[in-house]
């Protein structure tokens, strides 16, 4: 095979969506995999939707989503600029000498004619394909109108007949009848390269392999195919990926949840489920394992096993996936993440001592347990620092003021006034005894014991839950954490003031 040289070539005219993103990296995986160039070029040649805003987001965008690139506008290369806005030389030089070979040619038509051309095409029930009728007009007369200051777009003179053949590596031999394409417009009037015209002109100047994009831009490809030849040069091999749709078969927009990689960043999405989850939009490996890290998926992706069919954007697949991806942190990258959520909430200071550390690695696993994101880590994380009687629910109420409710709070209240220490196995000797000076067993007596300590009816087992907070309740927080026996000490006082 050629030297893989692919590309990864975004508009910056907003965020990055996910089905851009899934193009992205199945172009990354194809570089890394056959060891050849990812470059990133970013065009911006749509003046009025382009902003270096959403450039500088995607480039970070793109980091954090674990893709890194040879070439592109913050790295330069040897086929740089790579953003289109600073390509104009070889797009005017190479309209030029097209002109020149009547390969293409200025035309005049106004939008206002191209417009009624098109509606009349229309109410015939017809393709509105352009008519081509500034076709032959002499080269010399219209660069003299063009001189003259008349508007004018450069279009490319193509066939009015035949079959064009190529093939795709995902979905085979494609087939497009060339009466149905119309000379396509090179240079706009206000002098601005179109898209596929720039296109065919970087990828060709940069030395393209493969074209890996999504099927939107089939047609595109029978354009640039017939540029290409016009301009002598090689085209690269193409692969059209299906669109990402969501479950009800429409384009994946703001309608079906979160859409871009930053917004999936900002619920807490760690960066390797999510590129997990977009490698396996459109393709899946042979074993039919879906858990995969970046170096699995380098070695075992298959472009050409790619799928035709829509690719599903399935959000709970991606939260399964994300949870398989956080069991598989160890306890310092989970601290790490929970302490971003946590310093947000105001739950933690701007920075840990080595014990707040070592507390927080210690909560991190079993608090973590069964969180699709990050995001989630809050409430989980509320029972210690968030314990107050008034706001416990009703069913947590109902449990404590029953007889044997009272009863067992009271004395547990008690019996932790006169402890030094608490740990689990000293509550359960504390339990017994209290079971047999109030006769409550079973649900009458854990249910109690669980609310007085977490006003909760359920969550954490007891014996996970105590020693952290114990150890929590010596750590200054901006929110302290109230140990044991204060937490007995204020379920007991509410339960006699009702
Ligand atoms: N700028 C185009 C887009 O974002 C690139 C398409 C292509 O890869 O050729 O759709």
């Amino acid at each position: 095979m050629k030297k893989v040289r692919v590309r990864f070539a975004p508009s910056p005219t907003g965020y990055l969506h996910v089905g851009n993103a899934r193009t992205a990296l199945f172009n990354w995986l194809f570089a890394r995999q056959n060891k050849g160039v990812y470059i990133l070029r970013v065009e911006d040649t749509d003046i009025e939707r382009s902003e270096r805003e959403y450039e500088d987001r995607l480039i970070k965008d793109l980091r954090w989503l674990g893709l890194d690139w040879d070439e592109g506008p913050d790295k330069g290369g040897d086929f740089g600029p790579y953003r289109q806005s600073l390509r104009m030389d070889p797009y005017n030089e190479y309209a030029d000498a097209l002109i020149d070979q009547g390969k293409a040619y200025y035309c005049f038509c106004s939008p206002e004619e191209l417009k009624k051309e098109r509606e009349k095409a229309f109410s015939r029930g017809s393709t509105p394909v352009y008519s081509g009728r500034c076709r032959d007009l002499p080269i010399r007369e219209s660069k003299q109108r063009v001189k003259a200051g008349e508007e004018a777009v450069v279009r490319l003179l193509t066939p009015d007949k035949g079959i064009l053949t190529f093939h795709d590596m995902v979905r085979g031999s494609l087939s497009f009848q060339l009466s149905l394409i119309g000379d396509p417009v090179l240079i706009r009037s206000n002098g601005i390269p179109s898209y596929n015209y720039a296109v065919v002109i970087d990828d060709a100047l940069m030395k393209i392999s493969h074209v890996i994009r999504g099927e939107d831009h089939i047609i595109n490809t029978v354009k640039q195919l017939l540029l290409y030849t016009a301009l002598g040069f090689a085209p690269p091999q193409f692969a059209h990926l299906s669109m990402v749709m969501g479950k009800d078969n429409t384009r994946l927009s703001k309608r079906h949840g979160a859409t871009s990689v930053y917004q999936f960043s900002q619920q807490g999405i760690l960066s390797s489920a999510l590129f997990n989850y977009l490698a396996l939009l459109g393709w899946s490996p042979p074993d039919g394992r879906e858990v995969l890290s970046k170096n699995e998926l380098i070695e075992g992706f298959d472009l050409t096993k790619a799928s035709r069919s829509a690719a599903i954007f399935d959000y709970d697949k991606l939260y399964w996936i994300n949870r398989q991806h956080i069991k598989m942190l160890t306890d310092k990258e989970k601290a790490e993440k929970i302490f971003v959520e946590l310093k947000k909430a105001g739950y933690l200071p701007d920075s840990l001592d080595h014990k707040q550390w070592q507390w927080l690695e210690k909560a991190a696993t079993p608090l973590s347990k069964g969180i699709n994101t990050f995001s989630d880590i809050k409430e989980k994380f509320s029972v210690f620092f968030i314990f107050s009687p008034e706001t416990m629910t009703a069913e947590a109420r109902k449990v404590i003021e029953t007889d044997c409710g009272r009863k067992v709070v009271t004395a547990l209240d008690e019996k932790l006034n006169r402890e030094k220490e608490i740990n689990f196995d000293r509550l359960s000797v504390i339990s017994r005894d209290i079971k047999k000076d109030t006769g409550c067993k079973g649900k009458d007596l854990f249910h109690p014991l669980r609310v007085a300590l977490t006003a909760q009816i359920s969550g954490l087992g007891l014996d996970t839950f105590i020693p952290l907070v114990e150890e929590g309740s010596q750590l200054s927080f901006p929110v302290p954490i109230k140990g044991c026996a204060q937490r007995a000490a204020e379920i007991s006082c509410f339960i006699r003031g009702t």
